[in-house]
């Protein structure tokens, strides 16, 4: 279905606002004034909006909606956009839909047909990404990779093939071990460690794992990070089974002929399909008679 943004101002709808991931001049202008204008801001954390509210003396109502409250939230603030009003929608910092829960409101506008209006704005990845030293021709947002062991081993594994710039978001408490992981699964690569962006403290660390390693034993992690990992400049490709690996040589002819080929042409081509000769696949054939 086709969503005109801008062409029914009586129409409720939801804007999606990003706010800054810590220097509050990355608000938007555009950001400042819909903020100011929206009927009310659904917020993840109301008391972390209200901080900036009070800063940009912003006075519209906030509700919350967070990973725990978001159906029955959600619910009510759709009721509120059918019957025209225009709500805001911002996280604690950052795109909303990026890593948290933004992603289910809009699911449920585009269900329900109300328009969603997206502004864009501060997001760690890109801001990460784009001072990484690495490629940004291609790249793979991940986010957050799973906290039990297993289930992170197996995503990396996952990962490791994959040519493009990884970009992946981590807790502090979490980052030497989750490093840890990815240098037994990424081996040499370069790396590099965006911390605090766009505050006081920020910082990178680039290099490869093993110079990311050394800094790590030397230096206490705090803050908001983000890893971004080169690419697999050289994948494994694997080689693709042929079709007939799991096949006798007479369920091989057999597929040939029930694909319209007539009988010699199917022995023709099971001979060269597995080297063999044409012979002994006629033979081979015609022991069944
Ligand atoms: N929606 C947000 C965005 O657009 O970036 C991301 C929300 S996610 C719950 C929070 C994660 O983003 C943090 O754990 C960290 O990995 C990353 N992050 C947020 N702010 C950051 C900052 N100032 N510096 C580095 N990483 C940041």
């Amino acid at each position: 279905m086709e969503q005109k943004s801008f062409q029914n101002e009586e129409e409720g709808c939801l804007y999606l606002i990003p706010t800054p991931i810590g220097n509050l001049e990355d608000l938007t202008f555009r950001a400042l004034r819909l903020l100011k204008e929206v009927h009310v801001v659904a917020a993840e954390d109301t008391r972390q909006t209200r901080k900036l509210f009070n800063h940009f003396e912003i006075a519209t109502p906030l509700v919350s909606y967070h990973e725990h409250n978001k159906r029955t939230s959600g619910e009510k603030l759709i009721e509120r956009m059918k019957s025209g009003e225009k709500v805001g929608l911002v996280t604690d910092a950052g795109t909303p839909g990026i890593s948290d829960p933004g992603q289910d409101l809009v699911q449920l506008c585009v269900e329900e047909s109300v328009p969603v209006i997206p502004l864009p704005g501060a997001c760690a990845a890109t801001t990460a990404l784009i001072a990484s030293g690495l490629s940004t021709d291609h790249f793979l947002f991940y986010g957050f990779l799973p906290r039990q062991k297993k289930d992170r081993q197996k995503a990396l594994e996952e990962l490791q093939n994959q040519p493009y710039t990884l970009i992946f978001y981590e807790a502090p408490h979490r980052l030497k071990e989750t490093i840890s992981a990815m240098a037994s699964t990424f081996g040499s690569r370069p790396v590099a460690l965006a911390r605090e962006l766009t505050k006081r403290y920020e910082s990178f660390v680039r290099g490869a794992f093993a110079d990311l390693h050394d800094w790590l034993r030397t230096h206490e992690v705090k803050g908001e990070c983000c890893i971004i990992v080169e690419g697999n400049q050289a994948p494994i490709v694997e080689e693709e089974q042929p079709f007939w690996e799991e096949m006798s040589a007479l369920d091989h002819i057999k597929f040939y002929i029930k694909k319209g080929m007539d009988k010699k042409d199917a022995i023709k081509m099971t001979a060269a399909d597995r080297g063999l000769p044409k012979r002994e696949v006629y033979n081979l054939y015609h022991q069944e008679d």
